[in-house]
């Protein structure tokens, strides 16, 4: 009974997915830090409406910019239970065989890896582990599951595989960093012409028994932040200047139906978005590479959503590795969302603006319908 009822909600959700178009925007603003140093923390620049779906941002002057408008806006008081009950239904639809992305695009600072990652056990979980639990709970329909994790990072427009240090069947090496033979990661497409990373690890997480996939999923976040943590002495600097993509791979199988499915979330901590020097004043090669490739991806993504808005013939997912890995999701076949993260000082204003902009041509999307990835099999 409860599991026809939770298929009825599904069938529900996917059905108002189709109509609104398969593209979300959500924006979260933080609360103000103990690290906002000088910020005056009683005036917050952004203002998010009762009715939690629109938002104004208000300079030093006090001058407002009106009415921006998302499926949702997140005010400070919200928390990570809070954020992450609407963020379910996709989890979920990947369990339902839809390629689904979620994003967190933002500045620096503004709470991107605490939306996505967040930190403990407790509260503060954010996205990624709470989206396995969800699977993980649901162990009755998923005896005959598959589920793998993989966890890449993307910085100057190569690819690193973060658990690398890491057997497939879970168990981790000692090691740090990234190993001088590390394979070398390419895109490749499959004979169905799917995106996958070619030599990228696959870490089966077992779903008959949830404790055991928690205890998995935990050794594959701690041996990514050993793998990516030699690379540099700060590691914020460094998550900073590189996009990062967790993925989860489903693959299910329904012996009464003879159905397969295969589903994919993907969770991508993106860059800081902030506007970095172009013009190099100050900066060595390094940091200028690093900008550069930032900017070129970024903006690339933000091409990928303008053509997909203006129903362009061609939509340039080949102009960088992040819209390419994820061209799936992107295309009119899956389902994103877009975590919009916003710091509240007066003095990243400026950046919020930019930030709810880009935001607001990519919540102007409407796709095709999202195609779920079912196969009937003859038997
Ligand atoms: P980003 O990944 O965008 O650079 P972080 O997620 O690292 O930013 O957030 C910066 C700091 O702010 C971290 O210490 C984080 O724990 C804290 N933080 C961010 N968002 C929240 C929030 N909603 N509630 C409490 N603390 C937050
Ligand atoms: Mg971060």
């Amino acid at each position: 009974q409860l599991v026809r009822g939770e298929q009825q909600r599904r069938k529900m959700h996917n059905r108002i997915q189709e109509l609104r178009g398969n593209i979300r925007v959500f924006v979260r603003t933080r609360p103000f830090l103990p690290g906002d140093g000088d910020s005056d923390t009683t005036k917050s620049a952004v203002d998010v409406s009762a009715d939690a779906t629109s938002l104004s941002v208000y300079d030093k002057t006090g001058k407002a910019d009106n009415n921006f408008q998302f499926d949702k806006a997140f005010a400070p008081s919200m928390g990570q239970e809070q954020v992450f009950e609407e963020v379910s239904e996709f989890v979920q639809s990947a369990l339902d065989g839809f390629h689904v992305c979620l994003f967190s695009y933002g500045q620096t600072g503004s709470g991107k890896t605490h939306t996505m990652q967040g930190s403990g056990n407790g509260a503060m979980r954010g996205i990624i582990p709470r989206a396995v639990e969800q699977i993980l709970e649901q162990a009755d329909l998923l005896q005959k599951y598959r589920m793998t994790a993989s966890f890449l990072e993307i910085y100057n427009e190569d690819l690193r595989d973060l658990l690398v240090n890491m057997k497939p069947d879970g168990s981790a090496s000692t090691q740090k960093g990234q190993p001088a033979n590390a394979p070398k990661l390419g895109i490749k497409r499959d004979s169905d012409g799917k995106s996958f990373v070619e030599n990228l690890n696959a870490i089966t997480i077992d779903t008959t028994d949830a404790s055991l996939g928690l205890q998995q999923l935990e050794a594959v976040m701690d041996s990514a932040a050993r793998t990516r943590s030699v690379a540099c002495t700060n590691m914020n600097a460094q998550s900073s200047r590189s996009h990062s993509v967790f993925m989860l791979h489903l693959h299910g199988y329904n012996d009464e139906t003879g159905t397969t499915i295969s589903g994919a979330l993907n969770l991508c901590d993106l860059a800081g978005s902030e506007r970095l020097d172009r013009s190099g004043a100050g900066a060595d090669a390094k940091r200028l590479k690093e900008t550069q490739a930032i900017n070129k991806s970024l903006s690339c993504l933000g091409d990928v959503f303008n053509g997909l808005a203006s129903k362009a013939s061609h939509v340039p997912y080949r102009n960088s590795k992040l819209t390419y890995l994820l061209q799936d999701c992107l295309s009119g076949d899956g389902k994103s969302l877009m975590f919009v993260n916003l710091s509240p000082t007066m003095e990243s204003a400026h950046e919020s603006l930019c930030s709810l902009r880009f935001a607001q041509r990519v919540s102007q999307v409407e796709l095709g319908k999202p195609t779920k990835h079912v196969q009937y099999n003859k038997r």
